[in-house]
């Protein structure tokens, strides 16, 4: 196993090129620790697939370095690379049965059947096919034939990483749950390096230690589940984490830790130096940090749109001036008409300059 370094990579699918927006993938540099469980998590068409194939090898990224360890395979094929790979839809031999399917990558290398076997089974009875290992992979559902996908990659213990591209999009969701708790479980089991390309955020927080979010080609984020929920670097985190995502709300810095939205002022705990006044400047703030209260109770005036009940908590739309929002709540009380009064825990308060997360100073 090893460590995997992405240096200085970009790529473009039409070639070098002077211009940025021709580059699916802008510079990125990234390293993977040896044995981590990753979660690379954006948007469709963001560059997920594109990154996975530079790093096993697929493609050959128009600029920059893949190190395993710290030795350079950028020019080294697929299968020099030791890498294991499992895609969208089930990649397997319809002719072979589940066994020959599952022992084929240890058969391919010459590996003896004494050692064969017993990993085969093994594999198999942790994906639930042991009773299925000697039916021809045509004939069984496009679950079952993903699940034999899922066990060709895993089958081989020496590999450098195991990379997965969105590979329970074809699987039943009450067998989704199942099979990422079995990956988990082999994570721990054999620390392998695993990747894990998904655009749904339940699947990659609960996956991976550290997830990396992407965003139009860039790396926006990396960090613990709970870091991209209570500190997003970027807006785009913010708003594609957690259900429904964070509110942002352009704002105007006045003075020092006082900033005015919707001609309203809000009193942050933090103080930030000048503002360049041509910048976009926005507050962020989930709606599980904000409140609602009678009105004329402190808090900013608003209004009540709407108010969806789901179950253990509520999700309120709010109007402030001409900005809608949400704020999740566990009970609506004292409150009669649309009239309420929005409270503002400043304590989660994130400030936004084009984008990007910027730190205040403590008071
Ligand atoms: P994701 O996996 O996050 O959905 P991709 O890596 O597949 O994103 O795609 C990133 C960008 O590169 C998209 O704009 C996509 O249209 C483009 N792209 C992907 N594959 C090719 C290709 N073979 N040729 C040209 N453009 C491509
Ligand atoms: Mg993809």
């Amino acid at each position: 196993m090893a460590s995997i370094t992405l240096k200085d990579i970009a790529h473009s699918y039409t070639g070098e090129s002077e211009n940025p927006d021709d580059f699916a993938l802008k510079k990125l540099n990234l390293t993977w620790r040896d044995g981590g469980a990753y979660a690379l998590l954006g948007p469709s068409g963001c560059g997920k697939t594109t990154l996975l194939n530079i790093i096993s090898g697929l493609l050959t990224p128009t600029r920059g370095q893949v190190l395993f360890n710290d030795k350079d395979v950028t020019g080294l094929p697929t299968q020099e690379r030791n890498i294991a790979q499992i895609f969208q839809f089930p990649v397997i031999y319809d002719t072979m049965t589940v066994f020959e399917n599952l022992a084929f990558p240890l058969k391919n290398r010459g590996r003896k059947k004494t050692e064969i076997e017993p990993r085969v089974i093994e594999l198999a009875t942790m994906l639930g096919l042991e009773n299925e290992l000697h039916t021809k992979a045509q004939h069984l559902t496009a679950d079952a034939k993903q699940k034999i996908s899922l066990g060709r990659g895993l089958i081989r213990k020496s590999v450098n990483a195991i990379l997965f591209d969105e590979p329970l999009t074809v699987i039943d969701p009450q067998l989704k749950w199942e099979l990422r708790s079995q990956l988990k479980f082999l994570h721990k089991q054999f620390a392998f390096t695993m990747i894990y390309v998904t655009h749904d955020q339940t699947e990659a927080l609960t996956f991976a230690d550290e997830v990396i979010v992407m965003y139009e080609g860039e790396i926006v984020q990396v960090g613990t589940p709970e870091a991209l929920f209570e500190r997003p670097e970027h807006t785009f985190v913010g708003y594609f984490i957690g259900s429904p995502g964070m509110n942002i709300l352009p704002c105007k810095l006045q003075e020092k830790n006082n900033i005015q939205v919707e001609g309203q002022t809000i009193t942050l705990d933090k103080k930030y130096a000048r503002i360049d006044p041509t910048a976009k400047i926005e507050l962020g703030i989930r709606p599980e940090y904000l409140d609602l209260a009678p009105p004329g109770k402190g808090g900013l005036p608003a209004r009540i749109l709407r108010v969806d009940d789901i179950g253990r908590h509520k999700i309120v739309r709010v109007a402030l001036g001409s900005r809608e929002l949400n704020v999740v709540v566990s009970e609506l009380t004292g409150m009669t008409g649309d009239e309420t009064s929005l409270l503002v825990d400043t304590s989660h308060a994130n400030l936004y300059i084009n984008d990007h997360l910027i730190s205040g100073e403590e008071l």
